[in-house]
């Protein structure tokens, strides 16, 4: 997906660990169903979710160009994050046990992003704050984290699901009335799996 851009993968929105792990297609990724093939495009991908900042990127782009070979590290690192938060939360949208070297490699990743959080107190109580660090390349990766945390641990975990498509292993919350969402979205898969259903069908002799 080296020409994609990111408004045209049709991020979900639901939560940013979700939109992260949507990156690509398929898991472990292949390269023509991951749009994280950049390190620029993984900064596309922090402003477009509001991880960080258009100014924050720009420091990053050109600390990037500085430094080429840390930013081919960020973005191995983002990827391998990915298919970390991805192998857990798939098992969690099957109702089954995550892997267990994939919950280690994630409490490893989820020390390292805790140290970024800050306590900071609101109107009438505190809340947890990730601190971007303008000269790490994988700053964004922490926010991410943290939100893949979050979602672990509330009520809205079950209603993980994946999609229901064949070539797609989107991850969504189904917050359906009836709980009954089976794509990622409509407009995609949701029509492409029905317009299939329909030519097989038409095929079919009588
Ligand atoms: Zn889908």
């Amino acid at each position: 997906m080296e020409n994609q851009t990111v408004e045209t993968l049709g991020l979900l929105q639901e939560r940013l660990c979700l939109d992260f792990v949507n990156t690509s297609d398929e898991h472990p990724s292949q390269p023509n169903a991951d749009y994280l093939t950049s390190y620029a495009h993984l900064l596309e991908w922090s402003v477009y979710s509001k991880t960080i900042s258009q100014e924050q990127a720009k420091q990053l782009h050109q600390l990037a160009g500085q430094y080429p070979e840390k930013a081919d590290e960020a973005l191995r690192f983002a990827i391998s994050v990915r298919e970390t938060l991805f192998s857990v939360l798939d098992a969690a949208a099957e109702n089954r046990q995550p892997d267990m070297t994939a919950m280690q490699a994630f409490n490893g990743i989820l020390a390292r992003a805790m140290s970024h959080l800050h306590m900071t107190p609101t109107s009438d109580n505190f809340c947890w704050t990730c601190v971007l660090d303008e000269n790490d390349l994988e700053t964004m990766i922490w926010p991410v984290v943290w939100s893949t945390a979050e979602l672990m641990t509330s009520h809205d975990l079950h209603y993980l699901r994946e999609c229901a498509s064949d070539d797609c292993e989107w991850l969504f919350l189904d917050t359906s009335k009836n709980h009954s969402r089976r794509w990622c979205s409509m407009t995609s898969c949701g029509n492409r799996s029905k317009a299939r259903t329909h030519y097989q069908r038409a095929r079919k002799p009588n």
